[in-house]
């Protein structure tokens, strides 16, 4: 497995920028993985990564759901990954809005489990910031679950999810990384498209026409076209390796 970072692969005495890794998304909804990173997961599928996507709980819109739209609901995620290139899918299958009734030890332990068994070198999770209170225990437990221990784990970064992160106060999502996503900005939304029960009507921040203005807005942050933006958790260049 190598490296998100730059560095002499010191086996092979050569550079070893840009090339595959393992990457893991770390969401507590069904569509929180598309709206905080989708343009990256694509982009991470098509340099020839492989990219696990573990989601906590149930969809928002399952609370009082019958089994036939659990059943859709399952449909869509996975409809949604293949658009992105995903093939492997986890649910952790908690309850949606419930994490606050369970001790964080429950969520942190199949999220330890996850990550010594996929042993990615870059993770995305959730902000910790967020409105919405399961992303931001999920965003405590992430945080156990990636440790320094971990030593696999060369950078941890968290997204922003759009009708949670700006409706956060104090608003404190301050980026520090941007992906430039103009070449997967179609897939994102395509991707976005699969979640038919979680788009709403233009303006809602959740609609395909907002996702899109959101990419565009990001972007021009940093003279890209389209971006997604992260606040890094944390970074670790390991074995005289330098950051890319
Ligand atoms: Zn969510």
């Amino acid at each position: 497995m190598t490296s998100w970072f730059a560095g002499v692969d010191r086996k092979e005495g050569r550079v070893t920028t840009n090339e595959p890794c393992g990457v893991l998304v770390i969401a507590a909804h069904p569509d929180d993985e598309i709206l905080g990173c989708g343009g990256t997961i694509a982009l991470h599928v098509a340099r020839g990564d492989i990219v696990h996507v573990m989601i906590a709980c149930e969809s928002e819109s399952l609370r009082y759901s019958s089994r036939d739209q659990n059943v859709d609901m399952d449909r869509q995620m996975r409809q949604a990954a293949r658009a992105l290139g995903v093939d492997d899918v986890r649910q952790l299958g908690f309850p949606d809005q419930r994490l606050d009734t369970m001790p964080l030890i429950d969520l942190i332990a199949p999220l330890e489990h996850a990550i010594r068994e996929i042993r990615p070198s870059v993770v995305y999770c959730q902000y910790g910031g967020d409105l919405n209170r399961d992303h931001q225990l999920l965003f405590k437990a992430a945080l156990v679950a990636v440790r320094p221990m971990e030593e696999f784990i060369d950078a941890i970064f968290a997204f922003e999810t759009l009708s949670s992160t700006e409706w956060a106060y104090p608003r404190t999502f301050a980026p520090d990384s941007w992906v430039d996503i103009t070449d997967t900005l179609e897939s994102k939304l395509a991707a976005m498209s699969c979640y038919r029960s979680e788009l709403r009507e233009y303006p809602h921040p959740r609609s395909l026409k907002a996702i899109r203005s959101k990419a565009e807005a990001t972007g021009t942050q940093c003279c890209l076209a389209a971006a997604e933006a992260f606040m890094t958790v944390r970074r670790v260049s390991r074995d005289g390796r330098l950051p890319a």
